[in-house]
């Protein structure tokens, strides 16, 4: 090869290595906002309106409402469902996790952000939180107030929670909820107001961290079992298995229990009061279920704290399962999940020791 050739191709290789490592640099990670509805996509007929209609914007709309999201990633929207969710059940839950499952198992997808009502936000993030197959970031959010309100809540907390779904550093972190400049995980966020902005708590266990205008700070990583390391990590054929949530008062009766088992609930969560407890008469038909084969979670209706095995009832003796950190919401969600591994209440006792 003559010297002016070798020179000419050093040239090329130089602006061609320059040119990719150019491209890598200004490269963006890929976010995808999977829409389910809800608040958020919420439409009213004026901006001071308190009623509208939950679900009613589409995901391209949201997205296009904040190009901003444009600078933090590229983005791309999927619509799964438009409902408020008060309606989310396990239809749209396995096809919303399936849809996840597929998208995070691409190259092309370094993270996904779920927008969604904030009625059962909870229990949609802990549902992902345990069937999600993947250590990139998974990050819900939502509004409290519709699109179209005076002050709207929504593009902030998509905003946020893009920049935390392309952000490396929330990998591993189990399913997030980035909401009111707050990050939580979705073992311990629950909606604690009506109507305020400033609804979700994590209260013992605290903040995963905190979000200012897309820049994030970190405070911790949820200890529990989630995401890639969970049993139920997958894809999910369903149906899920029934399990009814029983909320127990002064002067509770045996007859929703009953009921409940008369109806086909393969498993009971009882929302208890103080430490999981419930009247007597409710505590010999949950003693019933327990022989007809139902599993019976005690949890709580205080909202905080542990329930733990054996305090003032006897888990060994009557053969319940204690929630330790899980509200009842919660509770129901593992316990749909676990009965599909299994109905041996030791077992599943130890899916609540450890997720
Ligand atoms: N019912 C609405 C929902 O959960 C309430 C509020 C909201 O989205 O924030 O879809």
């Amino acid at each position: 090869m003559n010297t002016l050739r070798s020179a000419s191709l050093c040239l090329l290789t130089g602006l061609l290595v320059t040119a990719t490592a150019a491209a890598a640099a200004s490269a963006k990670p890929a976010v995808v906002i999977v829409a389910t509805g809800g608040t958020i996509a919420g439409a009213a007929k004026s901006q001071t309106e308190a009623g509208y209609q939950a679900g009613a914007v589409a995901v391209d709309v949201l997205i296009d409402a904040v190009p901003q999201l444009k600078e933090l990633a590229d983005i791309r929207g999927v619509q799964v469902a438009s409902i408020g969710s008060q309606d989310m059940n396990d239809e749209v839950w396995i096809k919303l996790a399936n849809t996840l499952n597929e998208l995070v198992s691409t190259k092309k997808v370094d993270g996904v952000v779920v927008t969604h009502g904030t009625d059962t936000m909870e229990e949609t993030a802990y549902f992902l939180h345990l069937v999600v197959d993947t250590d990139k970031p998974v990050v819900l959010t939502g509004s409290m107030r519709p699109s179209t309100a005076m002050s709207a809540d929504g593009p902030l907390n998509i905003y946020n929670a893009v920049a935390l779904a392309a952000d490396p550093r929330a990998r591993g972190r189990g399913v997030l909820v980035a909401v009111n400049d707050d990050i939580h995980s979705a073992h311990d966020l629950t909606k604690t107001h009506t109507t305020d902005v400033e609804t979700f708590t994590s209260h013992e266990p605290g903040l995963v961290g905190a979000s200012l205008f897309g820049k994030q700070h970190f405070y911790r990583s949820p200890a529990e079992v989630h995401t890639s390391k969970s049993d139920f990590a997958g894809k999910i054929a369903g149906p899920l298995p029934r399990v009814d949530v029983i909320y127990a008062h002064a002067g509770m009766s045996p007859d929703l229990v009953d009921a409940a088992v008369a109806a086909g609930a393969k498993g009971l969560v009882i929302a208890g009061v103080g430490d999981g407890n419930m009247t007597t008469p409710a505590l010999d038909a949950v003693k019933r279920a327990i022989s007809a084969g139902v599993v019976v979670v005690r949890s709580s209706r205080v909202g905080s704290g542990i329930i733990r095995r054996d305090v003032e009832i006897n888990d060994d003796a009557v053969g319940t399962v204690a929630s330790m950190t899980l509200n009842p919401s919660k509770a129901r969600v593992l316990l749909k999940l676990a009965l599909t591994k299994t109905h041996d209440a030791k077992k599943i006792q130890a899916y609540f020791d450890g997720y």
